[in-house]
């Protein structure tokens, strides 16, 4: 079978805290070696400690495109509309139809 390739996008996964709502669960340092193993973390708003199946933040690569456009640019106030020359957009391709 010959290679192909497609764009994909790297996105950070947070795990937000079960208790408060509010802040993201970040790794303690703790493994639990069952199976599967069971990974410590603490909430960094509140303190809560809990053992997820995945240690959070974890990077997911997702299907999708880019699309030219214009943002505000929150390093100058958001008073600067910046036009991308190169795409930077991040656009879901809709599911196709059956
Ligand atoms: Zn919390």
């Amino acid at each position: 079978m010959p290679e192909k390739t497609k764009q994909v996008f790297p996105v950070q996964v947070d795990y937000v805290c079960d208790k408060c709502g509010q802040g993201n669960m970040l790794p303690a340092g703790a493994c639990l070696t069952s199976y599967p193993p069971q990974f410590g973390h603490i909430c960094e708003h509140c303190g809560h400690a809990q053992y997820l199946g995945s240690q959070y933040p974890f990077i997911r690569y997702v299907e999708g495109r880019f699309a030219h456009g214009t943002i505000a640019d929150p390093s100058r106030d958001n008073s600067h509309v910046v036009t991308a020359a190169y795409p930077i957009v991040f656009v879901q391709d809709p599911p196709s139809a059956p």
